[in-house]
């Protein structure tokens, strides 16, 4: 095998043969949402030749292109503002959490990124020549800028794309999963990929490598993102030695639409109708229910994410949920014309699926739809590994124990950024990229590997499993028991995957994709459940029911690692951690 020198050809189309086809790169960019492409952006600027690798369509494939709605900013605009404000914002919502060095690069440097994104022509939308902004929860002034509420993740993601499109030092390859990171000497040297066209493998000598593959909300039954938000990154760090922290906080939506079928919408759209229009949240008798549970919000949108998500979940449990397990969301009180004032092409997409707000409600419950938790970094991006950084979602730290509105896409701008200038440095500091054949060998194998024809393991249904057992063990509220139960489901689950994939790698084999797939989800549930398990306190998206209060003594960050085949997480205060190991 071989690292070729970097050409400015594309990659090719044709199938390949089981010899891994080798290239090799500056700079590896492992995910193309916008913090990958960001990064891939910033690393070209900064004289880097860049590959910029997705399992997906570039640019179609995350979170980013699914965002509707508004992206945080301290551009004071039209009301005054400053990154101060924004960050005490930032800091209170992540309840004492938050690394403050990331939290601190997101404020201050999320306006500049914004401002290079209008330059690109994204289309912020602007009144009497500003660049507008709108209100949010948790923000203390407007401050979430947008295109429109339907459009401003698509809308990022094409700027992006067309900015790319420009750079003939970016080359682009989708349908290329990385399945793992190769290491030598203690530093990345690049990555093995699994090409789904072909199914035949790739190598990837890169002199840096980013992470930009997002989070990990598919580990749910019900979550926003797409199939594609398995966790992958946080796995592929972990395998290669980097840390991860904060993995117990998944962040869940509360009003995230359940019923009827909506297609080609944001299923986590109706907080704008919110903010907007107020609206009725109704238990299954058509009750208003959120006095009871600490809230009176008399038609406006006051009540917060973790109360909503509680009361609904109340509801349900003694059994006043909606036909489909959740709350019935009302806007019947609203006018056709109001509506269409406040959401224009909105309503007629709503029409489109059958719904006409102003004579039925909706079904809402909380749904996954973010992750805090991720990939341990510095202010450069840089992981504990040498040669590895990580940009956007898979980042952990920034937004500590809960994450403000608007602040992801700000972090997967302003991080990729980062990422892409520290990559582009330490390229430039290396004469080649340093992938020797025997380190990738592993990886190679595993891909090339013919699977058990003895063995009857349907990765569909264990990811299902896998699906079912988070949902109802390490949903948004949690107790040992169920979280000891769902340790032993996965581990039962991990011991049916076996050491190698099922089939023979044939073209676009998707039962062997979820192989890799289930061996990531795996993994990276059970850093989930394992910090979880230890953490016995209540604090921001992580509730124990069995610990209902938030303790001093807790205010510190847990971290994984993977050593010797286990995971190994470690942070839990003295007593604490002494009592997980008795229990
Ligand atoms: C429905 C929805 C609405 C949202 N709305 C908002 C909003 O209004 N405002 C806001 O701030 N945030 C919002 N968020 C969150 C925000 O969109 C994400 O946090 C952010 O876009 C993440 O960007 P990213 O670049 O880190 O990852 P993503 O955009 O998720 O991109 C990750 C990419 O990595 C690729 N990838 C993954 N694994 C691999 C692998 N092994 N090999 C190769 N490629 C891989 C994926 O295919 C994908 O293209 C929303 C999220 C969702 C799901």
């Amino acid at each position: 095998m071989t690292a070729e020198p970097m050409s400015a050809e594309p990659m090719s189309a044709e199938p390949m043969s089981a010899e891994p086809m080798s290239v090799a790169t500056d700079v590896l960019v492992v995910g193309s949402g916008a913090a990958g492409m960001y990064a891939a952006i910033e690393a070209a600027r900064g004289g880097a030749h860049v590959l910029l690798a997705d399992r997906s369509l570039i640019g179609r494939g995350g979170a980013t292109i699914m965002a509707q709605m508004t992206v945080a900013a301290a551009l004071g605009e039209e009301t005054p503002d400053d990154w101060q404000h924004h960050y005490a914002d930032t800091i209170a919502a992540g309840r004492g959490l938050c690394d403050e060095q990331l939290a601190r690069l997101l404020c201050q440097q999320g306006p500049e990124c914004i401002r290079e994104l209008d330059q690109w022509g994204v289309g912020w939308a602007r009144k009497n020549g500003h660049i507008t902004a709108t209100m949010a929860p948790g923000h203390d002034r407007p401050r979430c800028v947008y295109v429109d509420f339907i459009n401003t993740g698509p809308a990022v993601s094409k700027t992006l794309r067309t900015v790319m499109a420009r750079n003939q030092t970016i080359r682009k390859a989708g349908d290329l999963c990385i399945v793992d990171l190769v290491a030598g000497d203690g530093e990345i040297t690049g990555a093995v990929a699994y090409h789904l066209g072909t199914g035949a493998p790739v190598t990837i000598a890169a002199k840096a490598t980013i992470l930009a593959t997002g989070g990990l909300t598919r580990l749910y039954r019900r979550n926003s993102a797409s199939t594609n938000m398995g966790g992958d990154g946080y796995a592929l760090a972990l395998r290669a030695g980097a840390s991860l922290i904060d993995m117990e906080f998944v962040q869940f939506f509360p009003i995230g639409h359940l019923a009827p079928r909506l297609i080609g919408m944001d299923p986590i759209m109706w907080d704008p109708f919110r903010y907007k229009l107020g609206g009725q949240l109704l238990n299954g008798r058509m009750e208003e229910f959120t006095s009871r549970y600490g809230s009176d919000e008399d038609g406006k949108y006051v009540l917060t994410r973790d109360l909503a998500t509680y009361a609904i979940f109340k509801e349900v449990e003694a059994g006043r949920g909606s036909p489909h397990g959740g709350a019935y969301l009302s806007f019947e009180h609203c006018t056709p014309a109001s509506l269409r004032e406040a959401f224009g092409p909105v309503i007629d997409r709503l029409a489109a699926n059958g719904i006409d707000l102003t004579r039925m409600p909706v079904e809402v419950a909380p749904i996954a739809h973010y992750h805090m938790g991720g990939v341990k970094a510095d202010a450069s991006m840089s992981t504990e590994v040498p040669g590895l950084y990580v940009a956007g979602e898979v980042v952990g730290g920034a937004n500590g124990a809960n994450r403000l509105s608007g602040n992801a896409i700000t972090e997967a701008l302003v991080f990729g950024r980062r990422a892409g200038r520290g990559a582009a440095e330490r390229a430039k500091r290396m004469a080649l990229p340093r992938l020797r054949a025997q380190d990738a060998r592993a990886a190679i194998d595993l891909v090339c590997a013919t699977g058990d024809a003895r063995k009857s393991f349907n990765t569909a249904a264990a990811v299902a499993q896998l699906q079912s057992v988070m949902t109802d063990d390490v949903g948004p509220f949690r107790t040992a028991t169920g979280l000891q139960r769902a340790f032993a489901e996965i581990r039962m689950l991990a011991s049916g995957l076996g050491e190698r994939p099922p089939g023979h790698g044939a073209s676009f084999d998707l039962e062997r994709l979820e192989w890799f797939d289930l061996r990531n989800m795996l993994a990276v549930a059970r850093a989930v459940v394992e910090s979880a398990l230890n953490r016995a306190e209540s604090r921001g998206a992580h509730q124990r029911e069995d610990f209902p209060k938030m303790l001093p003594q807790w205010q510190v960050h847990q971290s994984v690692r993977w050593r010797d085949g286990e995971l190994r997480v470690s942070g839990a205060p003295a007593a604490a951690a002494a009592a997980a190991l008795a229990s």
